[in-house]
């Protein structure tokens, strides 16, 4: 059963499919409509989301290009975002939680394209599910306030922002 829940830019949909907590982690499932989205189509989405949360510039990343992350999310998927995003909030609501680790994963050969995999090294069940909610509510509402200084947005669709459905939940 898919979940759509969130749009976050130029009508694109991020959707949480599923969020399955195991003993040491959690993995969030989710899918962006446009598989091709990446952050450098949302001008001025990197630099809104560092004013934002200014603590994402000093987190690690392992990327294809060992660059650092607030140079990588100029040019990222979204679902990779999320990942960076949650740490951080998650981070922030909890000052005894020291380097969260997390990865952001995707094979479209065995899944919808679009489809991700953020895993969270956080198995608290609340934590995650109100950072969750609130990474996409920021996430959606950088890439449109981005928008509305693009004219190449000003066809966007509507935009809807609801909350997490509870069957995303599973375990
Ligand atoms: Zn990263």
């Amino acid at each position: 059963m898919k979940s759509p829940f969130s749009l976050c830019a130029k009508g694109e949909q991020l959707l949480v499919e599923s969020i399955n907590f195991s003993e040491d982690h959690c993995i969030v499932r989710v899918r962006v409509s446009n598989h091709l989205l990446k952050t450098s189509q949302i001008e001025g989405f990197a630099d809104y989301l560092l004013e934002e949360l200014p603590g994402l510039s000093n987190h690690h990343c392992h990327n294809y290009n060992n660059q650092p992350f607030t140079q990588e999310l100029k040019d990222t998927e979204l679902a990779h975002v999320l990942e960076h995003v949650l740490i951080e909030l998650i981070t922030l609501k909890d000052k005894s939680i020291r380097n969260l680790a997390g990865s952001t994963a995707w094979n479209w050969r065995e899944s919808p394209r679009g489809t991700y995999d953020v895993e969270i090294a956080c198995t608290n069940k609340y934590v995650v599910k109100e950072t969750l909610a609130q990474s996409i509510a920021l996430i959606a509402s950088i890439a449109h306030r981005a928008k509305e200084t693009l004219p190449v947005f000003n066809n966007a669709g509507a935009t809807i922002l609801a909350p997490i459905p509870a069957h995303a939940f599973s375990n």
